[in-house]
């Protein structure tokens, strides 16, 4: 950070004439002068903040006050929807989207559909100005760029070559899994061209099979670029290529240096798939965490920030950990445990058929009020649909996606929303939900080879990823301090997990648990 910050005479008043709102809430001011002052001896600031404390006008207050002396902030969200938010609270911020939300000023379609693209002629760009490459210069100007994090992934080789003084990761707690996507890869043999993978027990071996289909891809390609006109379905093709190939020669580069991979052959009559995935992602995360001097990390869910800075390859002496608490009272907030099923796998077959009528009685008590259902998987999704328990119900999977599920539930007298998966992305906020029902503990699936792989080394690793389900699920019902919400963990399990992790659970969430 520069000199000139540290050095500057009255923070509180930069803060206050930089904060965006009329109103402070608590904390929120002592949170940014600790966090500057924090940046004079760690590069990380890690704050936890519950849903509701003001995270972004934190991040946003202390990027103007950046911006103030003349140095920049990317503002990273791992979510579409959060990058949405940003843009509506707040001004002085340029936003920066994917390529597909930018229309071709030729054509006028997408321009992940541009002329240029369909017509794979280069010369086609010129003599014009391009919305999307004009954005990206803007963006690059702007002294503070709000991206989301997939597309600030693909543009930083585009636009954003420089380092800024200052980044903001929201939502950071998903950094692990998003590094965890961009680096794995699955080949189907049905893809884009037939092959027929082999079935190794050594890693090794496939080292020479992904080398010959990379080839293949590369050739697919030449093809693919022959062809001019190209029709849509083409250039998403052309796209999923491109990406795999990028994919499979970073894995053959990160392999041969020495990162450890699993991968996941599987074979279903004449469709063989074979996934690669790498156990951790700490290598991978400077690609991200070198565009910035400074950098604030926020979330509600960090839970345990030892294991959270490991997993992303930041180092002790390097930074720093804020807590704020929650400003919900809890008598809106509580967590009712109720044990009143055992959903665990050796159980589940006789168990799931108390689920109905424990979801009935749930119905009844909350006869008038919106809620939801967390089912962690989707073979109790299916189950509770194939029980016609209740025309209430909304399931996620009849829907477009979550805003036209949204759409719906918000018009719908008392209805309720049945999902897996639904543990983040989703604002239930007021009337959207009064109770909601936890019918698993989540656990991760243990099936998964990198995660028993992780186990192997790390035995906290899988309480925490149940943790970090659990209290993102209880957080999307309360979304401010005058809502409130009945939340309900009915599996039995819960009382052994709380048992064992107790430790990585926030004081917000064990504060607001009660026993019937
Ligand atoms: S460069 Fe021109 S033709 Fe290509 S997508 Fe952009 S506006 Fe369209």
């Amino acid at each position: 950070m520069e000199e000139k910050l540290l050095k500057s005479a009255d923070l509180l008043q930069l803060i206050d004439s930089n904060f965006p709102f009329e109103d402070y809430r608590t904390n929120q001011r002592e949170t940014i002068k600790e966090i500057f002052e924090l940046f004079k001896n760690f590069r990380y600031v890690i704050l936890e903040a519950p849903t509701g404390s003001g995270k972004s006008p934190i991040a946003v207050t202390i990027a103007k006050i950046f911006a103030q002396f003349s140095e920049k902030t990317h503002i990273l969200t791992i979510q579409k929807l959060l990058q949405d938010q940003y843009e509506r609270d707040f001004k002085d911020l340029f936003v920066m989207k994917g390529k597909g939300n930018y229309v071709c000023a030729v054509n006028k379609k997408p321009c992940t559909r541009g002329e240029c693209r369909i017509k794979n002629d280069k010369k086609i760009r010129e003599g014009h100005h391009c919305p999307y490459l004009v954005n990206g210069y803007k963006a690059e100007e702007s002294k503070i760029t709000v991206h989301n994090f997939d597309s600030f992934f693909y543009q930083r080789h585009l636009f954003f070559h420089q380092k800024r003084a200052f980044m903001v990761i929201d939502e950071a707690h998903n950094l692990e899994q998003k590094f965890m996507n961009f680096v794995s890869f699955t080949i189907n043999n049905k893809d884009f061209v037939e092959v027929q993978i082999p079935e190794y027990e050594d890693i090794d071996k496939y080292d020479e099979f992904l080398n010959t289909y990379l080839g293949t891809l590369n050739l697919e390609l030449i093809k693919i670029d022959e062809q001019k006109p190209l029709s849509s379905q083409q250039l998403v093709f052309r796209d999923m290529i491109e990406s795999l190939i990028r994919k499979i020669a970073f894995y053959l580069l990160s392999k041969g240096s020495g990162t450890k991979f699993i991968f996941e052959y599987s074979k279903d009559r004449e469709v063989q798939k074979i996934k690669f995935k790498p156990i951790y992602v700490w290598e991978f995360t400077y690609q991200i965490f070198e565009y910035a001097d400074n950098l604030l990390l926020m979330s509600a869910t960090i839970l345990d920030d030892e294991a959270f800075t490991k997993n992303v390859g930041i180092k002790d002496s390097e930074y720093a950990f804020l807590e704020m608490p929650s400003l919900f009272p809890i008598e809106s907030r509580p967590i009712y445990i109720t044990d009143e099923v055992d959903l665990s796998w050796k159980k589940y077959g006789e168990e799931v058929k108390k689920v109905p009528k424990i979801i009935k009685r749930y119905l009844d008590m909350y006869s008038a009020e919106k809620g939801i259902i967390h089912t962690h998987t989707n073979r109790l999704v299916n189950y509770i649909r194939s029980c016609n328990i209740s025309n209430r119900f909304l399931f996620k999977d009849d829907f477009r996606d979550i805003n036209s599920l949204l759409a719906v539930h918000s018009a719908k007298e008392n209805s309720v929303i049945v999902a897996s998966g639904f543990h983040e992305g989703l604002d239930l906020k007021d009337d959207l939900s009064r109770f909601q029902v936890i019918l698993k503990v989540p656990y991760p699936d243990l099936k998964d080879k990198q995660i028993s792989a992780r186990m192997k080394v790390d035995k906290g690793y899988y309480g925490l990823l149940t943790a970090l389900k659990l209290v993102q699920c209880y957080g999307r019902s309360v979304r401010s301090d005058e809502d409130w919400c009945d939340s309900f963990i009915i599996d039995s399990n819960f009382r052994r997990f709380k048992g064992m992790y107790k430790s990585v659970l926030p004081s917000w969430f064990m504060e607001a648990i009660q026993y019937e």
